[in-house]
């Protein structure tokens, strides 16, 4: 028996929403683009037990992706999604269409400054502002006590962290651990794109993490030096671009001369036309 609520439109969600609430229920919200896998179930899990009614979202938001992108080749297996949420304990699905979330032209963006320049908004102009807007409409329809985002993306946790503060918006966000494929792949709906091959050389991405962890930990310090050392996994990737390696304040995105703190540590590749990211985060003595 399906218990689980399906919303499309705006009405729907927020009478679904107020009904948990009279109720007496956290809401709990896990926003998504759907092509759902376990990175996304972990979310929806933490929600569950967090808050006593799960709102997950799924929509493929059209502000956040540039020209050229793969807005249109996005993967959306509706029926599959809808099957995991109700399974991982989702209470509602809101899954609108583009002219619910967006009848109009829109006017109003929320831009987080100075963090959304680095990483991936040097290369994806206009992807957090896409991003921010959307999660800021998100908050606003569904009104959730906590959202829950994922450290795979950690730019854009950072990001969502800030705007919430910045501009006081009353909920809690919470960031879970990234899930990964056994042989250590981050797991992203981005890699049914990739062939056999691809599939085999993107391993090299969490190899280069984890090398990079462990260099720290045998004490080198010296940023440029663990680049190096993650470039050269990279670069063993046939027909791969590399987009940026990061060794940043986790804090600031500001990259390090040397490693002190917590340091993010993150990359950015291009295999052919599919774009991976992943990072770590490694705590260090803070003098
Ligand atoms: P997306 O559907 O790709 O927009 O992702 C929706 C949410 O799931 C975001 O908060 C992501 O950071 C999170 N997420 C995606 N992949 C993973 C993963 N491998 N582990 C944990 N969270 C993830």
């Amino acid at each position: 028996m399906i218990h689980m609520q399906i919303a499309k439109t705006i009405a729907e969600i927020t009478a679904s929403v107020a009904q948990a609430r009279k109720a007496g229920k956290t809401i709990g919200f896990v926003p998504t683009m759907g092509a759902l896998h376990d990175g996304h179930v972990s979310l929806i899990e933490a929600a569950a037990t967090r808050c006593g009614h799960v709102v997950v979202s799924i929509f493929v938001n059209p502000t956040q992706f540039g020209p050229g992108e793969d807005l249109n080749k996005y993967p959306r297996p509706f029926e599959k999604d809808l099957a995991i949420c109700e399974k991982h304990g989702a209470d509602t699905v809101f899954a609108p269409q583009v002219q619910e979330m967006y009848p109009r032209e829109n006017l109003t963006w929320v831009n987080v400054e100075q963090l959304t320049d680095r990483l991936c908004g040097e290369f994806r102009p206009g992807h957090f502002r896409g991003v921010a807007t959307v999660c800021a409409k998100l908050f606003d329809i569904v009104c959730p006590d906590v959202a829950f985002f994922g450290q795979k993306d950690a730019q854009q946790a950072l990001v969502i962290r800030r705007m919430v503060a910045d501009l006081n918006m009353p909920l809690e966000i919470v960031v879970c651990p990234t899930v990964r494929e056994p042989d250590g792949l981050a797991m992203s709906s981005r890699n049914q794109y990739l062939s056999p091959q691809e599939r085999k050389d993107a391993t090299r991405i969490a190899r280069s993490l984890e090398r990079c962890l462990e260099s720290i930990e045998a004490g080198e310090r010296a940023a440029e030096v663990l680049r190096g050392q993650i470039r050269q996994i990279l670069e063993q990737m046939p027909a791969t671009r590399i987009e940026y390696i990061s060794i940043c304040d986790s804090e600031t995105l500001e990259e390090l001369d040397r490693v002190r703190g917590r340091v993010l540590v993150a990359v950015a590749v291009r295999m052919k036309s599919t774009r991976l990211i992943d990072n770590i985060l490694v705590d260090t003595p803070a003098r």
